[in-house]
């Protein structure tokens, strides 16, 4: 079972994460991408890609860059299911990934190189997006060094490349792509 992980990891009587439920996919197109911006004991960027009917998922402790030269550190984390690109809300404290959960970019992916399947096991995929914030060609890279969980996210040179904006695309735009709220109102919403 692809999702044994993501189970495991969660107490879904505790948690508003959503239970996987088989053939569901929320209200989202084919091949959907989504990031979520995660405020939890370190802020990160939950980048997440659906291949072969899950959301294949990596923590970005940085975030996207729109800069070419900048490689971000991408940790491969477990399969996550099609509907959670929809969660928005607050994981309990003490729970896994306690902390507030917005989803900072939504939209569709196209492999650039064969087979998203067999690029993911051969680790190396390049990509377009067509997000609201994130767009043009990306690549994720599976890096030979250490426990094969580490990878890196870089923007490909194109026109929606910002050379030397490092890190501004986070920082400008902050927000839920979905609802245009920040973590405090996804917080206060649970009040
Ligand atoms: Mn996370």
């Amino acid at each position: 079972m692809p999702l044994e992980e993501y189970v495991s990891k969660r107490r879904f009587a505790d948690t508003p994460e959503p239970a996987p439920a088989a053939g569901k996919r929320g209200k989202f197109p084919p091949n959907y991408f989504c990031v979520q911006r995660h405020d939890a004991t370190r802020l990160h960027y939950d980048f997440r890609l659906e291949i072969g009917g899950v959301l294949k998922s990596w923590a970005v402790p940085k975030g996207p860059s729109l800069d070419p030269q900048v490689k971000r550190l991408a940790v491969h984390v477990e399969d996550h299911p099609l509907d959670y690109a929809g969660f928005e809300g607050v994981i309990p404290e003490g729970q896994y990934g306690g902390g507030t959960v917005l989803v900072w970019d939504t939209g569709t992916w196209r492999p650039l190189d064969g087979d998203p399947a067999e690029a993911y096991r051969r680790g190396s995929l390049k990509f377009e997006l067509s997000g609201k914030k994130l767009d043009g060609a990306w690549a994720l890279v599976r890096m030979k060094k250490g426990d094969g969980k580490n990878w890196l996210l870089v923007k490909e040179r194109d026109a929606a490349a910002r050379p030397g904006s490092d890190g501004a695309i986070t920082v400008e735009r902050p927000k839920s792509a979905l609802s245009g709220r920040d973590h405090a109102a996804v917080a206060k919403a649970r009040d």
